[in-house]
Order: structure tokens, then sequence, then C-alpha cells
């Protein structure tokens, strides 16, 4: 039996596996390190799983970790394990024929498409060829009477295999630095990608020792230096955890962040596995969001970052860590949306979210009340773009008015409908979007009995248009969209009778007073003696569509559009009447047979009233006051005009 060395060719089904490794995995060939510790941590735990089943009855010994050695001097580095080893027999059919193996079948499927491919794959053992001019593994399997076996590979398709000195079981697999890859030869980059691959592989990882300060030098001791913590928190058992465990992990997991708002622990096996926490974190500036702050792993071993195809979009925001081997990784992200199993994780994630919140709802409302400003965005944002996770949120979604009052949508539609529903029978929900600049206006709802919700997060120009749709009989409408008498109409209002010509006129009055760049439309209503004489609002749904088309909601033919400002002209206040009564004095009525040359002097006849008239240019600057719309010249000439106004009234 004394094969001493043979040589033989490795039965890939491509012409040569190892350019087309390097060629497709250059940018990724970092985790070399991942799936060589993963390969040796499964064989440890295989032996041990062999160990309790009693098929092996050996020693396991207290050296059941992985132990990782970097010789910068040799530029080798050394991946060693004591676990069930292979036989020259297992070497042949595991090593050699990596054609049966998942390496060779993936490159051989997926050659043609190196642009859809996902780099996180387990290539596995071949992926040591990415950095190595050679690698070599010595192994010594747990079988009675298995002799030790060399195994070596320069990178050519040939290997050489004979017999090997290594005494104790396990297996020894050494990397020979390649030139191109010898950033690798350095110990804080080794152990860099042992923290982002193996911190939380389910055997300890050694690596170096153990170092301490002494004598005011920072000096290696003689203990091993375990670079993992075997049983993260997301292994363990809910019920045995406490809310202080899971902000601590947190506090690993993230150093530089502020403590998390709530916690979900995820853990099902059926039908699919998958453990995992979540944490939904504060969210501090609400536009520079980080997302990417869920890690993948796959039986503790890290995967990605980017889990953006297998949680759902919104879910993005969230950080934490889901571990699932259920979970397809070697094949190109666009397929991944369409796997089954990944779409059923994604529901079973997005519906332990929603149980989660419903719980914090009903158990523990005042402290979902308090956390609420940082969490909304988040809600908002799964509403909008998730039906399923919107049908539940419905329930615990809460309003909020400019009184920092809160309300459930069943509650609040409970507390306004007696006063707030309009003639067409729909309940109206007044909101503010800022409650300084639109103060006056909520104001004068307020003193009506009215309620105001305050919705000044950036989705929520989105987000009022859902809640139209979700809820029914609700409408909403911005403060300052109307008079607040016309926000909520309670009964049919008799306009004012009035000529076309006499509402030309009037329009063209106003128009020559107002500020010039945006669009204009006067209508002149009665809204009583005692109530303003002009009254600017801005259409409500031309001002959500161009908050939407800001936002980037595909709307962005609004979004070019001049502003539209409504000017209603209240014809029952006294001033107005003495506006229209000297405008009627002073320009001659257009008659009804006027060709193009009259209607233009008729036009700039009005325009000459309307400039002349200081008192039509105080009551328009005292509206456009009141919606901050008065700037510059327009501003400083209002403040003169108003100086001498109350001069003259006291003057006297
Ligand atoms: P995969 O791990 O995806 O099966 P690999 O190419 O990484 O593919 O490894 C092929 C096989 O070689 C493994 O399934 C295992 O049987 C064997 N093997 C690799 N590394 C070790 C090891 N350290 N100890 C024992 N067996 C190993």
């Amino acid at each position: 039996m004394a094969k001493k060395s043979i040589k033989g060719q490795i039965g890939v089904t491509t012409e040569n596996i190892f350019p087309v490794i390097k060629q497709f995995l250059y940018s990724d060939r970092e985790i070399f390190l991942r799936e060589l510790v993963a390969n040796a941590v499964d064989a440890t735990q295989k032996l041990k799983a062999l160990a309790s089943s009693g098929d092996f009855k050996g020693e396991l010994g207290d050296g059941m970790q992985v132990r990782i050695e970097l010789d910068t001097k040799a530029k080798t580095l050394k991946v060693i394990d004591s676990g069930i080893g292979m036989t020259e027999d297992e070497v042949d059919r595991y090593i050699n024929q990596i054609a049966f193996s998942s390496a060779g079948e993936f490159l051989e499927k997926y050659k043609d498409q190196i642009g859809g491919i996902i780099g996180h794959f387990g290539l596995g053992f071949y992926s040591a060829f990415m950095v190595s001019k050679k690698v070599t593994i010595d192994t010594l399997s747990w079988k009675e009477d298995a002799k030790a076996v060399q195994w070596s590979c320069d990178g050519s398709p040939e290997y050489e295999m004979g017999a090997s000195k290594k005494s104790s079981r396990g297996t020894e697999i050494t990397l020979y630095f390649d030139k191109d890859a010898e950033e690798y030869n350095d110990e804080g980059r080794i152990r860099g990608l042992l923290e982002k691959y193996c911190k939380f592989m389910p055997v300890p990882i050694v690596f170096g020792k153990e170092k301490e300060w002494k004598d005011g030098k920072y000096v290696e001791t003689d203990k091993d230096n375990i670079i993992n913590k075997t049983e993260p928190l997301w292994t363990r058992t809910p019920s045995d955890l406490k809310d202080e465990d899971y902000m601590k992990f947190y506090r690993d997991l993230y150093p530089m962040n502020e403590d998390p708002l709530f916690y979900i622990h995820l853990n099902v096996d059926y039908p699919f596995n998958l453990t995992g926490i979540l944490y939904f974190p504060k969210i501090k500036e609400r536009m520079a969001v980080e997302r990417n702050k869920i890690s993948l792993y796959c039986n503790q071993m890290f995967v990605t970052d980017h889990v953006d195809n297998i949680v759902p979009d919104f879910m993005t925001l969230l950080h934490g860590v889901i571990d699932s081997p259920d979970i397809p990784l070697n094949v190109s992200r666009s397929y991944l949306q369409s796997d089954e199993n990944v779409k059923k994780i994604s529901g079973y994630i997005t519906k332990k979210v929603a149980d989660r919140l419903e719980e914090i709802f009903r158990d523990q409302r005042p402290v979902l009340e308090s956390k609420w400003d940082n969490l909304k965005l988040f809600i908002e944002y799964g509403m909008i773009t998730d039906e399923k996770f919107c049908d539940r949120a419905v329930k615990f979604a809460l309003l909020k008015n400019t009184d920092g009052k809160f309300f459930s949508f069943d509650e609040y539609h409970a507390a306004v409908a007696d006063t707030q529903t309009d003639k067409d029978k729909k309940a109206v929900y007044l909101y503010a979007t800022d409650t300084e600049a639109q103060y006056p206006f909520i104001e004068e709802a307020k003193n009506k009995g009215y309620d105001v919700l305050l919705m000044d997060c950036e989705l929520d120009a989105h987000y009022v248009n859902l809640l139209e749709r979700k809820l029914e009989n609700v409408r909403f409408a911005r403060v300052d969209s109307d008079g607040v008498d016309r926000l909520i109409p309670k009964e049919e209002r008799v306009k004012p009778e009035m000529s076309e010509n006499d509402r030309n006129d009037l329009s063209a009055v106003f128009k020559a007073v107002l500020p010039s760049g945006n669009e204009y439309i006067v209508e002149g209503d009665n809204l009583g003696e005692n109530e303003s004489p002009i009254l600017i609002t801005q259409n409500e749904f031309m001002r959500r569509y161009r908050d939407m088309s800001a936002l980037g909601g595909g709307m962005n033919f609004y979004g070019e559009m001049p502003a539209s400002y409504n000017i209603t002209v209240n014809m029952e206040n006294p001033l107005v009447a003495r506006i229209v009564t000297a405008m009627k004095d002073k320009v001659e009525a257009l008659p009804a047979e006027a060709d193009d040359e009259k209607k233009k002097d008729h036009e700039a006849a009005l325009t000459d009233f309307a400039k002349g008239n200081e008192m039509l240019k105080q009551i328009t600057d005292l509206a456009l006051l009141a919606n901050g719309m008065l700037k510059g010249k327009a501003l400083s000439d209002f403040i003169a005009r108003s100086q001498k106004v109350v001069n003259d009234a006291y003057a006297k």
C-alpha cells in the first residue's frame, strides 16, 4: 500500500479552474480565509457529533479549536483543526474531483455571467488559490488505522499526493502567499479578516497570544488569543435573556451608535431555519439614514452586509443580524428575489416586526409614544412600500397632533368625527407641516374647536395620500390650504353673484399687487363681514403633488410648474366693498363689444388703479405677511406704509 507519491489531474469540468477562480473573484478574494476556517469549523463539529453519537470513541482532547498561524517570514498561513480529517480516499473524492463539489459545479454553471454573480458563495477550499501560489493539505482522519496524507498543488491543474508526517488527528492547510497577495502576509490584515468573517463562528478560533501591559510595554502572554464568541446572543433562548443583554449586544455590534429603540428576537425552525436579532435604530438625521446595517450569517459565519434582496426594502433601515442556512448564497441577486425560501423569509420577518410593534403598542403605549418621533419614518416608509405591513400597521401606527398628543387611527376618528365631518359625510383631518409658519391657521382651526395633526416628516406627502386610500371616508386637508370654514364645509355655501367682467376686473386688480412669478386664481366669496378681506391659500392637491415630486415621486410635471395660490376675496368685508366702489368710479366698465385694443387699455387702467390704491396694497400685504410670503422691497414698502397709517391714526 506504499504509494509513495502520485501525480494526477484535478477533475475539473472547466478547462482550467484556477484562472477562472482568480479572475471571477479578484475583488472579493479575501473570503478565502472565511472558507478555510468554515471548513475547519465544520470538520471540528462533525467530530463532536460523531463523539456524541458514540461513533467516535477516542479522546476529543482539549484542543477542539481552530488555529490560525501566520508566518510572515516564510510568507505562509496555516489553518489547523483537530476535526475529522480526511483519508487518502476522501482527499481524492472531495478535493481532486472537485467537479462533484459545489465550487466546480457552480463555476461551470455561471461561467458566462460574470456580472451577475454574487461574490459571496461557498467557493470552498479552492478559493485558497486566489491568494496562493501553492497550497498543501496535511490531514489525518479520525478513522482507525488511517494514514496521514499530504496533498499539494501549485496552482496548475496538477497535484501531488503522498504520505504526510502529520501525527495528530485533523487537517492542516498551508497557503504559500502569491506575490500579488502579499497584503495578506500581515498580522493586522488577517486579524481584521477574522474579526469580519469569523467573529461569531461556533468553535473557538485561536490567532496569536493575548497581550497585556507589563512594565510599560504591551507584551504577549502565554494565553491563546481567541478571536470569536462561540455563542452569540441570537443563538440563545429568548426567555433566558434580559433587555440589557440585547442592548449590550447592540453596543458590541455598533460601538459608535446610540442605543436602539426596540429589538426583536427572530427564531423559527419551520418551514425554514432562521434566527437573528433586529434593532430599530434611533434615527437622528432622518434623511441620512444608514442602510445595510443588517449582517447576514449562515450558521454563524458572516456572509454579507447586503441583505437588500432578502428583507423588504424598508427593513434595510433596521440594524442587527440574521442567520439562516436556508438563504441560497450561491446565486445571483436578481435570482434571489424570486427564490421561494427568500420570499417566505421576507414575509416572516415583516410579520415578526409587525407583531412586535403591535405588542409594544398594546403593553407599552407610553414607551411607544415617547419613541414615536424616531420610529415614525420607519413605520411610514414600511406602510407606503409594503402592503402587508401597512395592513398590520394601521392597528398600531400613531398620529400626533400639534399639541403633542398621540392617537391611534381609531382613537383619532372617534375624537374628531363629530366636529370635523363635512357636508359630504367625510371626516376631514386637518394637518400642519410646520407649526411656526402655519401658526395663524392652526390657531384659527383650534378656535373653531378643530384638531390639527402634525405631519412634518419627509414622507408625509406620500403618507397622507396612502391614508386617504386606507381609511374610509377620511380626507386630509392642510390647515393653510383654505379658510377654516371652507376646509370643512358644513353646508352648501352661497357664492356672491358676479358677472364675468366683474370677476375679471377683480382678478386683474389683485394680480397687479401680488408678487410676480407665481400663479394666482382670484375668486370672490362671502366669508362674513368681520372676517379678513383676503385669504391666500395653496391648493391642497397641487401642493401635495409638488411636495411629492420634490421627494422624487415620479411627478416631475408638477414639480416644474410655478407655485399656484388661491386668492379668496371676501366680498362682504367693508374694505373690499370700498375698493370695488373706487375701482368702478375710476375705471370704466368694459363694453360688451370691446376689441383687443380696448381690452388692453382697460387692463392697463385697472393696473394703474391697483398700483395707486394704498388700501388695496395694505390688505394684500397683510395677507402675504400671514403666509410668510412678504419679502425684500415689498416688505420694507409695507413697513413704511404701515408706519404712515399708524402716524395718521394716532397723530390726530
Ligand atoms: P464544501 O465545503 O462547499 O463542500 P470545499 O471545496 O470547501 O467545499 O470542500 C470540499 C470537501 O472537502 C468538504 O465537503 C469536506 O468533505 C472536505 N474538507 C475540506 N476541508 C476540510 C477539513 N479542514 N477537514 C476535513 N474535511 C475537509
